[in-house]
């Protein structure tokens, strides 16, 4: 399988303060926000390079990023790796006994499919694969 870095995801509490610093003294792009709705979260993206930095807003007090902030604060969230086929993928890591979190992708920011890796299963941190389309 080969993977490359799409995207960091960095959850926030506070959207204006983090913009502050990753737009305005670091001086990175913003992209237009993007809602999540079936995550209950507002994607905003920044462009560092090849890479991108993805803030995750949480829109409702029930929303997984929500959670995330109160339990451990602000702070990383995951890592998005960029594959070339999301099903073979995950049928590989499945295969290989891979924890995973979603079984089958689903559509996530840009349209792109998505999957989660379970944490227990990538040593603590929590992977995103993605397909675009
Ligand atoms: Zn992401």
């Amino acid at each position: 399988m080969k993977a490359t870095i799409d995207h960091i995801g960095i959850a926030v509490g506070d959207l204006e303060a983090s913009l502050r610093f990753f737009r305005d003294a670091l001086g990175l792009d913003l992209d237009a926000p993007e809602e999540i709705a079936s995550q209950r979260v507002r994607a905003h993206f920044l462009q560092a390079g090849e890479t991108m930095l993805e803030l995750l807003e949480a829109t409702a007090d029930d929303s997984p990023i929500a959670k995330y902030v109160e339990t451990r604060g602000p702070g990383l969230h995951h890592v998005a790796l960029l594959v070339d086929d999301i099903v073979a993928a995950l049928a590989a890591l499945k295969g290989k006994g891979v924890r995973l979190i979603d079984e089958s992708p689903r559509t996530g920011a840009h349209n792109s499919l998505v999957a989660f890796i379970h944490p227990s299963s990538a040593h603590g941190v929590l992977v995103e694969l993605k397909q675009k389309r």
